[in-house]
């Protein structure tokens, strides 16, 4: 195999050539491929209704403390379809849907697919300048939203507007019987926009089919039960929601919906475990890592699923002992949520991503598309019933990536690096490209990079992440800036934050006049290195003792002394699993228990300080109360 690879690494493509996949090698690729099952060719959304007839009294939903049965889901999304059908919306059409994570939510989903459209999931978090160009750019229609996040939509005077609470009467006063729509499977249930490498996110067109295949094969491996309580953590505009959502409500099973505030927040996410029971949760290694930080336990009951990104053998190692059974799944977007999957027995290296679902076949391609042998690295190539539509309004990039191989198949090109192994099984090898995951979040640093150089007096810019730690991934961007360039973190903060989600803002900007350039004239980028400064000197001189105590620790947390009091935590690089560790240290600093949710809803210096005054002030009275009483009662005795 080394031979094999070496020549795949040699420039000289003649020697390539040599490289032929002999016929017994053709074989064997062809058995890990024989993954042909039949699916059922309905709707997703038909999947879920097939259980409301004959579970309509199960739990579908928990939201908080609202429950909600599949007859009521049914009947409550059937309502909602009917009204965005009065509308004037029809078959094909798409429908934004912004909204916060609640039951609400899980309706609005099924309703637009229930209208035969497609939905477009917005995040709230996401800056105004992002959403208007995903809206614009996939010609939504109709907008399903809710009145506290309205606001966001001031400059869509052309749009329809649904808003689920203000709207509720309006919405209940449709029948409750599934409205007749005439599309087929080919449609788009879905687009979810992924960071785009031009400065402009891209949106993946998926279709029924495709999604009903992933489920089906769900079903199959990792497996569901009807008894099945799953604990739903994940964003819709990232595509593992819809295996949240849809696996379990196309089985009978009970979907308990985190609100975002919950899912960073390790004891809210563990309550919720405990006080439902929870036995089944798909989600990324960075949410895992949340629920180790905190102290979770564990539970036998629980399948746990991860995918997203690559998993660490220490990862693996801490996680195992804590679940029933953990499952790696792969996938990118354009390829419906997961692709292949495995369970994972044993933190030994490497840690594999199994083999393909249902009805999906995986080659390993060479630069010339050219198949590669069992045990040769190549780019990770996949086909089948799970290939969407490509992106929206961008054939060529569509084409570039969507490629046509031998017998006229098609395939996505990943980007990802890995090759087959002899038992089937295929192992990944990283990227090929500068596609970076962060916490699960999917990053072209070029569309950062083009935002970056849109700055005046910013000739050029390169964006990568830099490992602070263990548990510590950051962005990290170096820009090449003239002479005058004298905008400080907050104003180049400022001007990303209208077009970039908070997880794609770089933690640290370094300016320096000119790059470090190679013999050909290109960047340097190995030697781009970053200056770590700590706690600044003088820095703290304006702030209270109680202060001062928390910029040393955030500052040496977060590597930079350039934090103010008045800073969000969350918005000077800091993350939730950053957040368990500093906040255990505050906490031990003042000798106090507060609980991380204070974290939460004080992540600035300032407020937190406050918090902290009062809770030490509470504890110097009760120390007193407490010696008072003592004296008292000394004197009562002695009086005894
Ligand atoms: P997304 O489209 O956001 O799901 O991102 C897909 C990319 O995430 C893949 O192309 C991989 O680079 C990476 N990825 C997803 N799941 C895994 C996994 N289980 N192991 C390693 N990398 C993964």
């Amino acid at each position: 195999i080394s031979l094999v690879q070496s020549i795949v690494n040699n420039p000289d493509q003649k020697l390539k050539d040599l490289l032929i996949v002999s016929e017994s090698d053709r074989k064997m690729l062809a058995e890990f491929n024989n993954t042909k099952r039949d699916i059922s060719s309905c709707l997703i959304s038909e999947l879920f209704e097939q259980q409301a007839v004959v579970l309509p009294n199960k739990t579908a939903v928990i939201s908080g403390d609202l429950q909600i049965t599949y007859g009521e889901l049914d009947n409550r999304s059937n309502q909602l379809a009917n009204h965005l059908i009065s509308l004037g919306i029809r078959g094909g059409d798409v429908v934004g849907m912004c909204l916060e994570r609640s039951a609400e939510m899980v309706v609005a989903v099924l309703a637009v697919l229930k209208a035969g459209c497609c939905y477009l999931p917005i995040d709230p978090i996401f800056p105004n300048d992002r959403i208007a160009y995903m809206y614009e750019d996939s010609r939504a229609k109709v907008l399903i939203s809710q009145s506290s996040l309205k606001e966001k939509f001031n400059d869509f005077p052309e749009t329809i507007m649904v808003l689920t609470d203000i709207d509720r009467d309006k919405i209940s006063g449709h029948s409750t019987k599934k409205p007749a729509i005439s599309i087929d499977n080919q449609s788009l249930a879905y687009m979810i926009y992924t960071s785009g490498s031009t400065g402009k996110p891209k949106g993946v067109k998926v279709h029924h089919e495709g999604v009903v295949n992933f489920i089906e094969s769900m079903f199959e491996k990792p497996g569901i039960k009807e008894s099945d309580i799953l604990l739903a953590v994940v964003t819709l505009s990232f595509d593992m929601s819809v295996y949240e959502l849809f696996v379990p409500l196309s089985k009978g099973a009970t979907i308990v919906v985190a609100t975002s505030r919950d899912t960073t927040d390790g004891s809210a996410l563990i309550d919720l475990i405990n006080k439902h029971d929870i036995s089944l949760i798909s989600a990324t290694p960075s949410f895992w890592s949340i629920l180790l930080a905190s102290g979770w336990e564990g539970s036998d009951r629980i399948k746990g699923l991860c995918g997203g990104e690559a998993l660490t053998s220490g990862f693996v190692s801490q996680i195992l002992p804590k679940v029933g059974e953990f499952w790696n799944c792969y996938g990118p977007t354009e390829t419906v949520v997961y692709s292949t999957c495995i369970q994972i027995t044993s933190a030994g290296i490497p840690i594999l991503i199994g083999k393909p679902i249902n009805n999906t076949f995986i080659q390993i391609l060479d630069k010339n598309s050219k198949e590669l042998p069992v045990g040769v690295t190549g780019e990770v190539c996949i086909g089948g019933q799970c290939l969407t539509k490509g992106y929206n309004n961008l054939p060529e990039l569509t084409a570039e990536k969507f490629v046509v191989i031998e017998d006229d198949r098609r395939v996505y090109r990943t980007g990802d690096l890995g090759r087959f192994i002899s038992d089937g099984n295929i192992e990944l090898f990283g990227r090929s490209d500068n596609q970076i995951k962060l916490r699960g979040f999917r990053i072209e640093p070029g569309e950062i990079e083009s935002h970056l150089t849109r700055i005046p007096l910013v000739q050029e810019a390169v964006v990568r992440i830099h490992k602070f730690d263990q548990n510590d991934e950051r962005l990290v961007a170096f820009m090449n800036v003239e002479e005058g360039f004298n905008l400080t973190r907050e104003d180049i903060i400022n001007s990303l934050s209208r077009r970039l989600p908070s997880y794609m803002m770089p933690s640290f900007f370094q300016t320096s006049v000119g790059f470090p350039r190679l013999a050909n004239g290109k960047i340097n980028k190995k030697a781009l290195a970053l200056e770590i400064k700590g706690p600044e000197k003088g820095k703290d001189i304006e702030l209270t003792p109680v202060e001062k105590v928390i910029y040393n620790i955030w500052s040496e947390a977060l590597k930079t002394g350039d934090i103010k009091a008045t800073d969000n935590f969350f918005e000077v690089g800091g993350n939730s699993l950053l957040a368990i560790s500093v906040f255990s240290k505050i906490e031990a600093a003042f000798n106090i228990v507060l609980g991380l949710r204070i974290f939460f809803d004080s992540p600035r210096i300032k407020d937190l300080a406050e918090v902290i005054d009062i809770s030490i002030q509470k504890n110097v009275k009760q120390k007193s109360i407490k010696k008072t009483i003592i004296d008292d009662s000394r004197i009562i005795e002695g009086e005894i």
